[in-house]
C-alpha cells in the first residue's frame, strides 16, 4: 500500500497471522505502521493494568508500615491448631468489617499467629486505601522518646500515631514499658477512641501482664463495650473463649472476687 492509498482511508486493513491467534485483520496506521495482533495487544493491556494495580496495593502496604514480604499472608491460609486460634482468626474477620465503628481489637497470649492476624488486618484494611499503620511497640515506643531528643514535638508524634484510620502496634509485649511510655500511649489510646478511630494490638503475655505493661486504664479504654479482647492460650483450660464485657475482664483480672 502507498502513502497516496491511505489519505482518504485512515485506517487500512491487512491480513495478519497470529502464531498464538490465527489470523486477523491488521489495522495500518501509517504508512510502514501496522498493528500486531488485537488479542496479543489485549493481553498486554490486561498485563500492564494487573501489574499496575499490584503494585498500587504493595505501595499501600509500604506506607501502611508493613515488612516487605507478607505476600502470602492472609486470613484464609491461617492455621488454626486450637479452638482460641479459630476463635481469634474469626474475630480479626470480624475486626475487619467493622473497624469503621471504631471497634479495637486486642490479641494476647502465648500462641502462635498474633502477628499473622495482625498482618493480615493490616493487608486487608490498607488495600481498600484507608490510612493503615502498623509498628512493632518497639518502634513506637522509639518514636516516642525520640520526642526527648526533641527531635519532633510531642504533638507532632501523637498526631502520627492519632492521625490513621487504623493503629496497629505489635509485640506489645516485648518491650520495657516505663511510666512515661505508659503515660504517652494511654494519650494516643485516649484521643483515637474520643475519635472514634480503631486500634488493634499483640501481646503474647497474658492478660494481667498486658495490663500492667500498658496500664490499666489504656487497657480499659482499648476494651470498652463491644470491642474484643481474644486469648490465644494452648491450654484451652486456662482461658478459652473470647472474653466480651468489662464485667468477665473484671473477673479475669481479679478471680479471687469472683
Ligand atoms: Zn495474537
Amino acid at each position: 500500500m502507498s502513502a497516496g492509498e491511505m489519505v482518504g482511508k485512515r485506517v487500512a486493513v491487512e491480513d495478519g497471522l497470529c502464531e498464538r491467534h490465527g489470523p486477523f485483520a491488521s489495522r495500518v496506521i501509517a504508512p510502514g505502521v501496522v498493528l500486531g495482533c488485537p488479542a496479543c495487544l489485549e493481553e498486554v493491556r490486561r498485563e500492564q493494568a494487573a501489574f499496575a494495580a499490584r503494585a498500587r496495593v504493595e505501595n499501600r502496604y509500604l506506607d501502611a508500615g508493613l515488612p516487605l514480604g507478607v505476600q502470602d499472608v492472609g486470613l484464609d491460609n491461617f492455621k488454626c491448631a486450637v479452638r482460641e486460634q479459630r476463635a481469634a482468626v474469626a474475630h480479626a474477620r470480624g475486626f475487619v468489617e467493622c473497624y469503621r465503628a471504631g471497634r479495637n481489637l486486642i490479641l494476647s497470649g502465648p500462641a502462635e499467629g498474633k502477628t499473622h492476624l495482625l498482618v493480615a488486618v493490616t493487608k486487608h484494611i490498607a488495600a481498600r486505601g484507608a490510612m493503615v499503620r502498623y509498628l512493632n511497640a518497639a518502634d513506637l515506643l522509639m518514636a516516642m522518646t525520640e520526642v526527648g531528643y526533641g527531635r519532633q514535638s510531642e504533638s507532632a508524634v501523637l498526631h502520627c500515631f492519632v492521625g490513621p484510620s487504623l493503629l496497629v502496634v505489635d509485640h506489645v509485649g516485648d518491650v520495657h514499658w516505663t511510666r512515661y511510655l505508659r503515660t504517652l500511649f494511654l494519650r494516643v489510646i485516649d484521643a483515637r477512641c474520643s475519635a472514634g478511630l480503631a486500634t488493634a494490638i499483640a501481646s503474647h503475655t497474658d492478660v494481667a501482664r498486658l495490663q500492667d505493661d500498658i496500664g490499666e486504664r489504656t487497657l480499659r479504654r482499648l476494651w470498652a463495650h463491644g470491642n474484643e479482647l481474644v486469648t490465644l492460650n494452648q491450654k484451652i483450660h486456662r482461658s478459652g473463649t473470647a472474653l466480651r464485657s468489662t464485667a468477665e475482664f473484671d473477673r479475669y483480672l481479679n478471680p479471687s472476687k469472683e
